[in-house]
């Protein structure tokens, strides 16, 4: 392994894409995200990335149907008053 500007055979500079550091292409290392760099940038992809999350159980064990809604007739008595009585309120009951 050389450093500097000797010629090696069948090798060929390279710049680190993290820290853009001049390398030698067999020195250096394709990353997991597709980056080739140095050794000192080399890193292992996160385990956590591989763990699959089971999907969430968000139902109930049993329904039953939505009842149909149920209406009762109401009859008003009709007093004939159409106006609004007049008056004050003076806050007492
Ligand atoms: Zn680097």
């Amino acid at each position: 392994m050389s450093r500097g500007w000797s010629y090696v055979s069948g090798d060929w500079w390279i710049l680190c894409d993290v820290c853009s550091r001049k390398i030698k292409a067999s020195e250096s290392k394709k990353r997991w995200d597709g980056f080739q760099v140095c050794a000192d940038d080399y890193e292992q992809r996160h385990p956590m990335d591989f763990i699959k999350a089971r999907a969430d159980k968000i139902s109930v064990p049993f329904t039953r149907p939505q009842p149909t809604d149920q209406f009762t007739s109401v009859t008003y008595a009709d007093t004939q008053n159409t106006t609004i009585p007049s008056g004050t309120n003076n806050g007492e009951l």
